[in-house]
Parts: C-alpha cells; structure tokens; sequence
C-alpha cells in the first residue's frame, strides 16, 4: 500500500475515537515525543493517546485503510532509536493504558497495561513480597510495553534473565485492527517468544501477562575494587568458569567510577582502576557460601579491597552508586554514545583490550560500565554530535568495536535492540538468510508495512536481497 500524507479526515476519525484529549497535533506537542536516549529525532505527524485496547484497534483499522505508519511509544528511553517516529508518522502513547488490570500473589503473576512504570509495578507487587525479576536501570520511568517490545533486562539479568523470561500472554492488535491474544500455553508456533523483543514491528501490545517471583530473604551486597578493569574482567571470567553465578554483577571503569563518585559528592576512591558491584541473593545459606565463594576468587585475584554493606542503608548506598552512572555520566559530554556489546563472559579480557586500545587510537573518551557478569558491557564514547569530524572517528570506532565483538563470538546487543542505530549492522550479524526470514516474519504480520517500519529489518526488503538496508 503506498504511503499517505496525515490528511484532515484522518485527525477527525482519530479525534472521534479518542476525543480532543486523545489528540495532540500542535508542533509544540509533537516536538515532546519526537526522540528517545539517542542522537535521532523525527517530529510525529500526530500524536495519539488511547486508553483502551478497542481505541488502539480502530486506531489501527484507520491507520492501515489510510496506510499511515504507526509508531508505539512507552516512555522513549530506548538507546535504539526504536521508538522514532519516522517521516512523520503516527506516535501512538500509552501513558493513558497505565492500570494494573490483574494482580494474583497466589497465582504470582498479573496481567499490566503497556503504560505501566516498570519500577511502579515493582512497588505494587513488593507489598505482597513478590516482585518482577527484570530491572532496567530506567526502571523509575520506562514502561513495561518498551520493556516487553525491546526484551529488557537489567543488573539482575544474571541470575534472573530478561523480559522474555517472565512474558505469560500478551493481547495484540494486528496492522490491520484485529485484537488478537497470544500466550505460553497456545499451540503451534510459539508466537510470544517472537513478539517479545520485536520493538513494535509486529504487532500493538494492549495487554501483557506477567510472572512474578518472592523477594529472596537474604542477601549481601558489596564492592570489590581492583586495579583495572583488565583485571576485574579475569575475575569475572574465573567465576564464570567455576560457575559462580551471583544475582548481580556489575562492572564500572575508573572513569565513570569517578565521575559518579563527583556527581554524589563522595570522596573519591585513590589507585582504582575498575569496580565490580556484586549482590548475591537467596536463602541465608545459599547467600553465606556463594559470598564465601566470591570472596576467595577474588582474593587470589589482585584486587585491592572490599566494602561490604552491612545495612538495607549501606546496601541502598552502594545501589545509589550503581543508579548514579547513567545521570552522572549525562554531565561529562553533550552526546553519548552508548553501545551495548556483548561477549561469552571467557572473551571479556579480550573485549576491554580491544575498547582501551580502540579509545587510545581514535582519540576518543570512553566510559565502560555495565552488566559484565552476562558478558554485557555499555561503551559510552563521550562526543558532540555538532562535531562532523569527530563524529567521523566515532563512527569508525564503533564499526571497529562491532568487528571485534563479532571475532569474539559475541552481539552488537546485549539488550538494546536494534531499531535504527544498529540495522545497517543486522545482515553482518545474522546473515542473508537471517534478513531473508526476518523480512518474510515482518511481512507475516504487517502485510501492508505500518507498524513502526523501517526499524529492526529495512521498510522495503528487497525480496531475498539479505543485506538490503
Ligand atoms: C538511563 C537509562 C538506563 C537504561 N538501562 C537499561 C537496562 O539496564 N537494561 C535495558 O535493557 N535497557 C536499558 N535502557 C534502555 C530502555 O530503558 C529500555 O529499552 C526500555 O525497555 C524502553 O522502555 P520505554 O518505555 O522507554 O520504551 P520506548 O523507548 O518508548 O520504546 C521502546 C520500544 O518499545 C516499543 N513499544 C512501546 N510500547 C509498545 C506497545 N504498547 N506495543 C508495541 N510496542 C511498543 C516502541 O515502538 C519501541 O520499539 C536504559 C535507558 C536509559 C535512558
């Protein structure tokens, strides 16, 4: 279907499903949902708030006869550039689809509208000593519809895994308008493994069915420091190996280190190099001998000293330190770009080699942090998108980091996705044949190409073409 321009009949029909408030289309307005945690902005031709699924399905049944692209947005956080809404499409909000449609402790699950908060739904469920393993580190403001549509994870990955691993059911609605219901338990295909992670592409998520699981009822949290971040990485890699999996285990250089330790006003840390955050969690024997076993590796590795929180206030402090990173590391440059490469945990000596010698020869600042423990780690190259020739070397560098995680066995992401920023990088990864399937999936499901195109796979696959962007 050929692509139309926003026309007034259109703004009615939409104007008449949702009323004035469900409607915004001055500039003023659109500007707002215009970007996401990335450098790309793309103002919406309208932006639309519904607050029911019947709303979203003659949203659609609207948008597919005028053949508009319709963009689904959470709280536009991603660092995908995923919830773009290109050449000025539809945005379609879900901040009015926030309630909590079911919550069943007995059962351990519940069923959330798209535009619940992560971390809002985390409070609800606590109140019953349960809660939802993924956690964002923007769990305070992005939403569970981002959460399911990117699979997202967080510091409790390790242990836990990611979004994907707590979706029971979704409700949908088709390109065309038709609501449709998809859970763990349907027959045939499984559907819902491939709806989770598919960034909008593939159908409007109006309801999500979620497991939960009990708050454990111990847990020791610390900071081990070490020389460098060389080193901190052999120590994950050796507890890997020993199969030592704590709940969280996360990495920051001595650059972010540092830069958080000023943003918190707390003194720095002398001679660091690198720290590993670590939480184990469990029953109180399991939680006294994985920390027993923690801590004898580390100490034969050479790292330099603990700090153990001995109260729910030192083990908020030490988390404190942890959140910190990504506001504090927002004051050290205009423009952050922040790549989520992942490696199996044996190769992470190898990948901090390759980012420090990376930095060193394009003369480029970069602040590593991230989820080491699953091999994940953000590289944040510190620039300023108004500098062309900069910004030249920044490209270089990534494309160079992309080669180098690849000769590792490793992923361009370990959980941001794909969107925008990393589709020209798809085919090398996954392969012609990969592009030739994930074009005929997009085609599957969205025949007439409205749902967020032109992300994850290109708008218009060139039919077996592979490596077409
Ligand atoms: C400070 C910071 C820390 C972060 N930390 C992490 C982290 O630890 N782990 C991690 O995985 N990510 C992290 N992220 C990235 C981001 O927060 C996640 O990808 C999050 O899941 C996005 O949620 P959102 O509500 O902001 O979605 P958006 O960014 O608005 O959208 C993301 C995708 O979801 C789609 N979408 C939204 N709602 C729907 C719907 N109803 N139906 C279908 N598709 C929909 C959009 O089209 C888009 O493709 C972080 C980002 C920031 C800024």
């Amino acid at each position: 279907m050929r692509r139309k321009e926003l026309s007034p009949s259109a703004v009615r029909a939409f104007q008449e499903i949702m009323g004035q408030a469900g409607v915004f289309t001055s500039l003023e307005d659109r500007i707002c949902y215009s970007f996401d945690a990335t450098t790309y902005s793309s103002v919406p031709g309208v932006v639309l708030r519904p607050s029911s699924a019947e709303q979203v399905s003659r949203i659609l049944a609207v948008s597919s006869q005028e053949g508009l692209p319709v963009v689904p947005r959470g709280a536009g956080t991603g660092f995908a550039g995923s919830a773009i809404p290109l050449e000025g499409s539809v945005a379609l909000s879900f901040e009015r689809m926030n309630r909590i449609l079911d919550f069943s402790p007995d059962d351990r699950h519940c069923v959330v509208e798209p535009g619940v908060v992560n971390g809002l739904l985390q409070k609800h469920v606590g109140k019953k000593g349960l809660f939802f393993p993924p956690d964002p580190s923007s769990l305070d403001v992005s939403t569970l519809g981002g959460n399911v549509a990117q699979s997202a994870s967080g510091p409790r990955a390790l242990r836990y895994g990611s979004t994907k691993d707590y979706v029971t059911s979704l409700d949908l609605v088709a390109g065309d308008g038709q609501l449709w219901h998809v859970s763990e338990k349907s027959g045939g295909y499984d559907l819902l493994s491939l709806l989770v992670g598919s960034e909008g592409t593939l159908g409007i998520l109006t309801a999500i069915g979620l497991r939960l699981v009990p708050v454990p009822s111990s847990w020791n949290t610390f900071m081990a420091y070490f020389r460098s971040l060389e080193q901190a990485s052999v120590a994950v890699a050796e507890l890997s190996s020993q199969g030592i999996i704590p709940t969280v285990l996360e990495a920051m250089d001595h650059v972010t280190l540092r830069c958080v330790e000023e943003f918190l006003g707390r003194q720095p840390s002398s001679g660091v190099g690198a720290v590993l955050f670590v939480e184990v969690t469990g029953s109180e024997t399991e939680v006294k001998v994985l920390s027993e076993k923690l801590e004898l590796t580390f100490s034969k590795l050479e790292q330099i000293r603990f700090e153990s929180a001995v109260s729910e206030a030192e083990r908020e402090r030490l988390w404190t330190l942890r959140r910190s990173v990504s506001p504090a590391l927002a004051r050290v440059a205009p423009t952050k770009i922040n790549e989520d490469v992942c490696v199996p945990r044996s190769k992470l000596p190898a990948l901090v080699r390759a980012i420090e010698a990376l930095a060193e020869r394009h003369g480029l600042d970069i602040y590593t942090f991230g989820h080491i423990g699953d091999g994940n780690l953000h590289v944040n190259i510190m620039t300023d998108v108004r500098k062309k020739k900069e910004m030249e070397r920044v490209e270089q560098c990534a494309d160079e980091l992309f080669e180098a995680t690849w000769l590792l066995g490793g992923t361009i992401t370990g959980e941001h996705g794909i969107g925008i920023a990393k589709r020209k990088y798809l085919p090398r990864e996954v392969g012609r044949v990969g592009m030739r399937m994930f074009g005929e999936v997009k085609r599957a499901f969205d025949e007439a190409n409205i749902l967020n195109p032109g992300k994850v796979v290109p708008s218009e696959p060139a039919h077996g073409a592979g490596g077409a962007v």
